[in-house]
């Protein structure tokens, strides 16, 4: 029988926080160690994709198309430079789903529905990157997925749009999708120099306890150049503390699993 899959949102509705960075790379060091990954683009900007290198001309099918119920997901994925992992592109269409669908009564469910045909089950990981806001992509995306991973940056402000989303879940778990989860928090960006970074980091974790990852993504250029080389950065330079960090994360995220499996 085949595993069932896990699709997880990658949310947060502040933007630059490294939720785009954390798909990439995540996803690519779990296809790394052999499972079957498929990213959603949920953002009109379309990082995800650029930093996949998908080139703007091809992406004829994108998420909008899967959420119009245009395109199944197996007709819009597109495979990628890393082995393993393909990628449902986006477009700048999906800045109309809004005005197009939200007068259906099915609006919320666009996206759960296109990932749960069979065409889109094979994968062992659905990571979503959601857009920097609480819209109905990303309603879409926490009606679709199985858990919230959290990106964190390291800053002053970083617990208090937290509380926000973790309401913004419980509103979710208790309308459409009661066994949504919390992944995990990652904590991104942080910089071991700054006194303030490491703060932040004992406050999330006093306050969040064992939801918070261990590993730390340490702030690294390397992570940051990778995507205008269309790489992710384990691709452009897996020596770099930013792509070993994400190996290590990947790691983790699949202990937590086996735990969650056994239990
Ligand atoms: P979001 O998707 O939440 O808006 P991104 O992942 O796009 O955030 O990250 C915002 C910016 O910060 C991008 O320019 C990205 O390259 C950069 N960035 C993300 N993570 C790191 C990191 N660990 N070190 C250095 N730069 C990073
Ligand atoms: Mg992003």
């Amino acid at each position: 029988m085949q595993e069932p899959n896990r699709i997880i949102a990658i949310a947060n509705q502040k933007g630059g926080v490294g939720k785009t960075t954390t798909a990439i790379n995540l996803a690519t060091a779990l296809a790394a160690i052999g499972e079957h990954v498929l990213i959603v683009d949920l953002d009109p900007q379309g990082n995800a994709s650029t930093g996949l290198g998908i080139d703007r001309r091809n992406r004829h099918l994108s998420s909008f198309d899967v959420m119009m119920g245009n395109a199944s997901v197996s007709e819009a994925v597109v495979a990628t430079a890393v082995p393993n992992l393909s990628i449902v592109p986006s477009t700048m269409d999906l800045l109309g789903l809004e005005m197009e669908i939200s007068r259906e009564s099915d609006r919320a469910f666009r996206l759960r529905r296109a990932l749960s045909q069979p065409d889109a089950t094979g994968y062992s990981y659905v990571l979503l990157d959601c857009p920097p806001s609480f819209n109905l992509l990303t309603v879409n995306a926490m009606t679709a997925a199985h858990s919230v991973l959290v990106p964190l940056q390291c800053e002053f402000f970083a617990l208090e749009g937290l509380s926000q989303l973790l309401e913004t879940v419980d509103q979710v778990r208790q309308s459409v999708n009661p066994h949504l989860d919390i992944q995990g928090i990652v904590l991104t960006m942080f910089d071991a120099r700054n006194n303030l970074a490491q703060q932040v980091v004992n406050d999330v974790r006093t306050y969040l306890g064992d939801k918070v990852y261990h590993t730390l993504i340490p702030r690294n250029v390397r992570v940051s150049e990778a995507p205008s080389y269309g790489k992710p950065a384990i691709l452009y330079d897996l020596k770099c503390a930013g792509s070993q960090a994400y190996l290590q994360l990947a790691s983790e995220v699949i202990q937590r699993e086996r735990r969650r499996k056994a239990a």
